[in-house]
């Protein structure tokens, strides 16, 4: 990829979020992740080239710096910042445009900063070969996966919903989704097979913007504009049957449905407890539960099947990412008066912005603020401060998505004359999934900004007024 001869012909629309739109490569397995401004700056831009590349900068270093340490190396790819030519830039604009969710494009794309995040293609992984079958990649941003035990918490609702099912309810009245999800993150971070099965079955049944399904790195499967239905189940179906009816196909001409979806969960629940990548992850058992960890609104817990948390196995995703997660110790409304403290001191001593890292640099010396935090409050400025970069990086873990990319075994190894009847016989009697190589990655681990945590209380308040006048009634 030559910075200064880019064609935005070998450049197609992926997929956006509410900050960044991504394109592919349509040959090598990279993408370009570029920044999102609200329309109406569209003419106007927000910040300057130099402001602009020291948000992407910033996202490198936190991403490589502090998120990597916290949740393993392994699952990081940070990144670099590129400036690429702006006739490259608006031309890809244009093109992209079309492609777009119109529920996504009350923002436009940069086309004055050159600048973007070059990262690789974690839909299709280069080691692909375009003759075997394509890798499936699916992406699922799990949300926050425990509840709050603050003595700051004054609601006691909080503390028995979880803030994902409260937010359903929150969404649905503003008529941000049609429907609900039953998808409960506390399901899938419990480590029980079956409550982590029943989560990922719900995402599917309702991907809203947590579940993303990719073959060959082309999206098969999303919730669809807005608030309309998901894509269809069926053609999901259509497209995940091949990689499961191995073996059986030759006893049943035709696996159920159900079949093929609860191996395809299946697969997936491995990954998400494996330690990351390979083959089949050894499931090692370190519990972690303290705590409730239990939602009362998930409708499995309604079923009363109560197997208790079977706990994450350490070196798994979902496991560093809770914990991550948990840095949010004393849960918005404990941290807001500590947001107080610090902004009150930067009014006072607005030079102390910098020596205290409020807006960066992301470096070792912000890592070490967070993690050396007395356990106590002091009343100093520094307590303060840990405490909110605790807090921040907590949100990026809540907000964060997780990848799992799975290679199925090649042909010769599984199939045609090299099969074996003994290998045959395994799968037929065991009746075990294929194989699939599998990786599992974490992506879009950008800071969230000091400023924005007053609106995360707000947010809070408004979230939890609404289910105690609406929520907790309904079925
Ligand atoms: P959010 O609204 O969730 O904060 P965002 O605006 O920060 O999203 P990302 O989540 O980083 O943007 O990217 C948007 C989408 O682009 C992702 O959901 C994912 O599908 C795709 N994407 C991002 N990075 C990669 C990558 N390295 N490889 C493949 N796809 C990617
Ligand atoms: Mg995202
Ligand atoms: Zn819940
Ligand atoms: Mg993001």
């Amino acid at each position: 990829m030559e910075l200064d001869k880019m064609d935005e012909n070998d450049w197609k629309y992926h997929g956006e979020g509410n900050k960044s739109l991504v394109v592919s490569h349509v040959q090598l397995s990279r993408v370009l992740r570029l920044l999102k401004y609200p329309a109406e700056d569209s003419e106007n831009p927000p910040q300057t080239v130099e402001q602009a590349f020291r948000q992407i900068q910033n996202i490198v270093d936190f991403s490589s710096n502090v998120m990597s340490s916290l949740l393993g190396e392994k699952f990081i790819h940070s990144g670099e910042v590129v400036k690429l030519p702006l006739e490259f830039v608006r031309q890809l604009s244009i093109k992209v445009q079309h492609q777009r969710p119109a529920w996504r494009c009350e923002k436009v794309m940069d086309i004055y900063s050159g600048c973007a995040l070059c990262l690789p293609n974690l839909t299709s992984p280069a080691l692909h070969q375009p003759t075997h079958t394509p890798p499936l990649c699916i992406e699922i941003k799990p949300k926050c996966g425990f509840l709050p035990s603050s003595k700051h918490v004054s609601k006691d609702i909080k503390t028995k919903v979880c803030r994902f099912c409260m937010h359903q309810h929150y969404k649905v009245a503003g008529g941000k989704w049609k429907r609900r999800s039953l998808y409960c993150p506390l399901d899938l971070f419990s480590g029980n097979r079956q409550r982590m099965h029943f989560a990922i079955r719900h995402l599917i049944e309702e991907p809203q913007n947590n579940l993303k399904i990719f073959k060959g790195g082309q999206c098969i499967y999303s919730s669809k504009e807005g608030s309309d239905d998901a894509m269809d189940l069926t053609s999901l179906l259509h497209h995940l049957r091949p990689y499961f009816q191995h073996g059986n196909i030759r006893i049943n001409s035709h696996m159920t449905s159900k079949a093929v979806l609860n191996d395809f969960i299946q697969v997936l629940v491995n990954a998400l407890l494996s330690g990351g990548g390979g083959g089949d992850g050894g499931v090692v058992t370190d519990r972690q539960g303290e705590g409730r960890s239990f939602c009362e609104a998930s409708v499995f817990n309604k079923e009363r099947i109560r197997h208790g948390s079977q706990g994450l196995p350490s070196d798994s995703v979902l496991f560093r990412t809770l914990q991550t997660q948990m840095l949010d110790t004393l849960d918005i409304e404990g941290l807001y008066p500590l947001f107080r403290r610090v902004e009150q001191h930067l009014q006072d001593f607005p030079k102390e912005r910098t020596r205290l890292q409020m807006d960066g640099p992301y470096n070792e010396a912000f890592l070490e603020k967070l993690q050396k935090c007395p356990t106590e409050d002091d009343g100093s400025v520094e307590y303060a401060v840990a405490k909110v970069h605790q807090y921040r990086v907590a949100m990026t873990a809540k907000d964060c998505s997780i990848m799992v990319t799975l290679v199925p075994r090649s042909e010769e190894e599984e199939d045609d004359e090299g099969l074996s009847s003994q290998r045959w016989l395994r799968d037929f009697l065991s009746s075990r999934p294929p194989a699939f190589s599998y990786s599992v990655s974490i992506l879009d681990l950008d800071p969230k900004p000091f400023d924005s945590i007053p609106r995360q209380l707000r947010l809070d308040q408004k979230i939890v007024s609404c289910y105690l006048r609406t929520g907790g009634a309904l079925p």
